[in-house]
């Protein structure tokens, strides 16, 4: 079996889709190598587009937050993406995030199943709807499955995914009570996780 390295030094002229093309870099996940849990994102965003590295824009600094909220070290975790390039349209001089698509999402399973089987998490995290449809296929919708813990398998890899939002919908709230009380909830669904692990 691949190594992590391998798989990302691989991964990095990848061309399975057409998202490579507008891309600065292939953003492969992070953590460490047997992390007893992973954390599964949507796609690179701009600054991690820029800077080659899973979540360390703003919704990385607001998932390191939580993390730290609900007792679990970003370092005892390994954090990736369903997608692996930064899919966006020109604003003027702002590039904007845009949702990768079904088609996109499976020409980067294959990765995100070498992944799972190299780490082997005892719990996997889905943050959002993108992670979601990565891990448990079309037609996943967040409300159906948040905050619980349910059986999955993706590629060679088996165990419970628990479902939450992507941070970065957290940072959309309208307004700062909005924003505290969902950040509140994204807190308690991985204290879930912390839970299962402990159990
Ligand atoms: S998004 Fe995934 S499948 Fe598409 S080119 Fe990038 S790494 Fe390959």
């Amino acid at each position: 079996m691949a190594t992590l390295e391998e798989l990302a030094k691989e991964a990095a002229t990848c061309t399975r889709c057409d998202l490579y093309q507008r891309a600065t870099s292939t953003v492969f996940g992070e953590g460490r190598p047997h992390a007893p849990l992973a954390l599964v994102g949507e796609q690179p965003g701009d600054q991690e587009d820029k800077q080659g590295h899973p979540f360390v824009g703003p919704a990385g600094h607001l998932l390191d937050r939580a993390l730290r909220e609900s007792g679990i070290e970003r370092a005892d975790a390994y954090v990736t993406n369903a997608v692996k390039h930064f899919k966006w349209e020109a604003r003027g001089k702002r590039r904007i995030h845009q949702r990768p698509n079904g088609t996109e999402i499976m020409a980067c399973h294959g990765w995100l199943e070498a992944e799972l089987a190299v780490v082997g998490p005892r719990v996997t995290v889905a943050l959002g709807a993108v992670a979601g449809e990565a891990l448990f296929g079309r037609g996943f919708k967040v409300r159906d499955h948040r905050g619980r813990l349910e059986e999955v398998t993706v590629g060679e890899w088996q165990g419970p995914v628990l479902s939450t939002v992507h941070p970065s919908s957290i940072l959309r709230a309208r307004d700062d009570e909005a924003r505290e009380e969902a950040f509140a909830g994204f807190v308690a669904d991985l204290v879930k996780a912390r839970e299962a692990l402990a159990a």
